[in-house]
């Protein structure tokens, strides 16, 4: 078993450590939740306040020319295209994961407009199966199949998660991609929890989508991005037919004419302050080497693993391969156990009914953070700290 000095040396070999300074973390805190909020970069507070006095300030409503913001969905979705294997002019960033979620779903069905089926899985994150049963009563006629029942041959589309965000088990993406194709329907993937954790390549799904701010710190509510792979552009619509995504939007027509190449699945005016955030986590990412990133975060939670070794019942596969960069285990008390640790400077959350999650930024998280971390979940658990009063009282959000 390894021992506090042994992953401090693991640290100061670690070919990542500078990246831990790009970030702002409060002392004394293990954030072990990155997999939901990614830590603040360094360079976003400058960025931020640029953004605000130098181009709105200064230029004002020029800003849209001068400091690029009208292309700014293009650009830093061309900066974004490296992390999940896609090339320039197929990632387009805006609005949220829910609503790429909508529009990748509804283009993929209209591309198979002889197939009323969409598969999705009742174990994913609750809004993307939400966003399946809206858009299948919409359109109407539409039977949403869980994935479970694993029968793709009548699908016109299969949306599925790339890691799960609750046991942070790994699909295998090329295989799942293959099946799916072969059966006729058209693959989305939600690379929510894994890009920034992984090295993930898109480049045979027919259309992915993503959020920016968990792994890849681009700040509370940054925009989401979407994927189309380029062999779908001229024929996939867009249903959220937005004047971003006309094929000239100052023209100000009457009549929606979609806009060639990825830029027609853009929807409105883009979220300006938000996007500058995220252009400053995206000046780090683009420095950063993805498979170090992969080998660290196998490491990582492979020692949180041994380090709780049996106290508590593992939930995530135990094979790291198989995983994302995250550890979830079970505990019928798991929300005032969760409270508990955070009291006490170790910040992973709670998803019902009973998983305490815990997720590995391998850019600011080190092998001593992880070593601190289980021996106070295991002090908290020994001693049953969790059992005070105050850890039971649930916040609205967990
Ligand atoms: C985090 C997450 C989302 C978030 O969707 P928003 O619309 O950005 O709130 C969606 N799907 C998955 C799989 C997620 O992990």
């Amino acid at each position: 078993m390894l021992d506090r000095d042994r992953c401090l040396a693991l640290d100061a070999a670690d070919p990542l450590r500078e990246f831990r300074d790009e970030f702002v973390l409060p002392e004394g805190t293990v954030y072990l939740v990155g997999n939901s909020l990614g830590a603040l970069p360094r360079r976003t507070a400058e960025r931020v306040r640029r953004a605000v006095e130098d181009e709105w300030g200064r230029e004002l409503v020029g800003g849209w020319n001068a400091a690029g913001w009208y292309t700014q969905p293009l650009t830093l979705g061309d900066r974004l295209a490296p992390l999940i294997g896609a090339g320039p002019g197929q990632v387009v960033v805006g609005n949220s994961t829910s609503i790429a979620i909508h529009q990748a779903v509804a283009a993929a069905s209209r591309l198979r407009p002889e197939r009323r089926v969409i598969v999705s899985d009742v174990r994913n994150f609750p809004t993307d199966h939400y966003m399946v049963q809206g858009l299948a009563g919409l359109l109407g006629g539409y039977e949403v199949r869980d994935v479970a029942e694993g029968r793709f041959d009548d699908a016109a589309v299969v949306l599925l998660a790339e890691v799960d965000y609750r046991t942070g088990a790994r699909q295998d993406v090329p295989s799942v991609t293959e099946r799916v194709q072969a059966a006729g329907a058209l693959m989305v993937w939600d690379l929510c929890h894994s890009v920034g954790a992984m090295e993930v390549d898109v480049s045979r799904a027919d259309f992915a989508v993503g959020c920016t701010y968990k792994y890849l710190s681009g700040g509370p509510g940054a925009p989401a991005f979407l994927y189309v792979n380029p062999r779908h552009h001229a024929a996939a619509e867009n249903v959220l037919s937005g004047w971003h995504g006309h094929a000239e939007p100052f023209a100000f027509e009457p009549v929606y004419r979609p806009a060639e190449g990825i830029r027609r699945f853009a929807v409105g005016t883009p979220h300006v302050l938000s996007l500058a955030a995220l252009e400053a986590a995206l000046d780090v990412w683009e420095r950063v080497p993805m498979d170090l990133v992969r080998a660290k975060s196998m490491a990582l939670t492979s020692l949180f693993i041994d380090l709780v070794g049996d106290a508590l019942k593992l939930a995530a596969p135990a094979d790291a391969a198989a995983r994302g960069s995250q550890v979830s285990f079970h505990h019928p008390d798991g929300y005032p156990v969760m409270r508990a640790l955070i009291e006490r400077g170790v910040h992973g959350d709670f998803r019902a009914p009973d998983l305490l999650r815990f997720g590995f930024a391998p850019l600011y998280i080190g092998y001593a953070d992880v070593y601190d971390a289980a021996l106070t979940l295991l002090e908290v658990l020994d001693k049953e700290l969790w059992r005070d009063e105050r850890h039971a009282r649930r916040l609205a959000v967990t």
